[in-house]
């Protein structure tokens, strides 16, 4: 069994004293575009500092929530798989290039003729400078200069380093596949000692910042472990597709969400759901995060016509509307259903966690296996959740309903995908 000791936390503590350093879409593109040895070798450098550190501020923070909900029992499961996979990555042997190598390296990119091996052999690789004292084991190394980081990469050492590191961050991701159900569980756990409906502000920011920072967490490993898995697939960088067809990806949300609302309600005929799309639209973007927020809005939509119309009407339901238009800043999707909107009032709600006017779901196991998926409704996570991925990579989701009528929402997708990563 996994445990805190206090001597883990005290590193977890000085870990979350360090700022996390983001990483823009753009960067990433740049960075993964022809990845080679040298391109592994050093994003498993920077990942290997980098996640400690992201990992250590969510256990700070689950730490130091207030009222008692930091000692429910599924919350306390949650801080237990960070902490655990923080030191799964502290505990990894950590290269760090001696002086000696980054400066042949140096010399190697200026054609300087120094770089060559001397004849005196050179201890390469020292133990990461630790951060607190001697945190890292050290990786012993062969005697001897680089022409470049590719051929150091391509070392026995560096290959089995790198190899290793992604069977560890692979392995933190599947630990971390319940969190949001689980996080959900500790939320539900709380309302009911507390007695209360609804959640507190300071909480809901707290969701807002834990899972956006889960979001990230998650797209560096998936980004890391594409590129090591499939270092050229057509039209992609890692996981980001430089050429993300918008319309293929409605079409497909489109398609799954009438199968589920039709097998949800019993109904031979879900809503139709009309396209409108000025022509191809390509544009850089993450193609499983659009398909996670066209989905989670078009099951909201179809579920309002549904009810308000009644289930037998199945032939005259008015059609969803899903426009698409592209300008120079931003790509936007607007869907536009005739479901009778949302009391003005109920606004607010609609963007906090676990507030949903579905009959509660069972939190499934089954569905907690991956990304967060409801079936049809009965969670309330699918607005909150879809605008932290649209403001992930700097875009946003908006709501404007006519009570009575029907319901807009506006995804906003950034095209220029230069913004910097949130961090909170
Ligand atoms: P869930 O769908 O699990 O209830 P969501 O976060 O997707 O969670 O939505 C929260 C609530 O917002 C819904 O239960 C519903 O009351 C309201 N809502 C969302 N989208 C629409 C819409 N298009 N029309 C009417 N009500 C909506
Ligand atoms: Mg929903």
């Amino acid at each position: 069994m996994f445990q805190i000791t206090p001597q883990l936390f005290d590193k977890i503590k000085h870990f979350a004293r360090f700022p996390q350093t983001g990483v823009s879409l753009r960067q990433m593109v740049m960075f993964g575009q022809k990845p080679s040895a040298g391109t592994l070798f050093k994003a498993s450098q920077f990942l290997h500092e980098e996640l400690p550190i992201r990992l250590a501020h969510r256990v700070k923070e689950l730490h130091e929530l207030p009222y008692g909900l930091g000692e429910m029992p599924s919350i306390l499961k949650v801080k237990d798989w960070y902490a655990h996979s923080f030191r799964d990555l502290i505990e990894l042997p950590h290269p760090q290039l001696s002086s000696e190598i980054k400066e042949s390296l140096k010399r190697a990119q200026k054609n300087d003729p120094r770089a060559l091996p001397p004849s005196v052999p050179n201890p390469s690789i020292r133990p990461r400078k630790p951060v607190n004292n001697s945190i890292y084991p050290s990786v012993p190394i062969g005697h001897r200069y680089y022409n470049n980081i590719d051929e150091l990469a391509c070392t026995p050492e560096m290959t089995t380093y790198t190899d290793t590191f992604v069977k560890t961050i692979e392995n933190i991701k599947r630990r971390h596949d319940p969190v949001v159900t689980t996080v959900a569980q500790g939320i539900l756990e709380y309302k009911e000692k507390r007695n209360a409906n609804l959640i507190d502000t300071d909480v809901q920011q707290f969701l807002d910042r834990f899972y956006m920072s889960r979001i990230g967490i998650r797209m560096l490993i998936g980004q890391h472990s594409a590129l090591y898995r499939l270092p050229s697939r057509k039209d992609y960088v890692g996981v980001i597709c430089t050429k993300t067809k918008v319309q293929e990806i409605a079409q497909d949300a489109i398609a799954n969400a009438r199968f589920i609302c039709e097998e949800y309600y019993g109904l031979f005929k879900a809503p139709e759901v009309q396209m409108f799309c000025p022509g191809d639209i390509e544009f850089m973007y993450v193609p499983s995060h659009l398909n996670h927020m066209l989905f989670e809005l078009l099951k909201n939509s179809l579920r309002a016509v549904v009810e308000r119309f009644g289930m037998d009407y199945e032939d005259n339901y008015p059609p969803v509307k899903l426009i698409i238009a592209h300008g120079k800043e931003d790509i936007t999707i607007k869907i536009s259903d005739e479901g009778g909107g949302i009391p003005r009032s109920g606004i607010p709600l609609v963007w906090t966690y676990m507030y949903t006017t579905a009959e509660a779901q069972e939190l499934e196991p089954e569905y907690s296996r991956s990304d967060f998926r409801a079936p049809m409704a009965g969670f309330g996570y699918g607005l909150p959740i879809s605008r932290l991925y649209a403001r992930y990579f700097g875009g946003d989701l908006k709501l404007i309903s006519m009570e009575g009528y029907g319901t807009d929402v506006y995804l906003h997708l950034n095209r220029l995908s230069n913004s910097d990563e949130p961090l909170m």
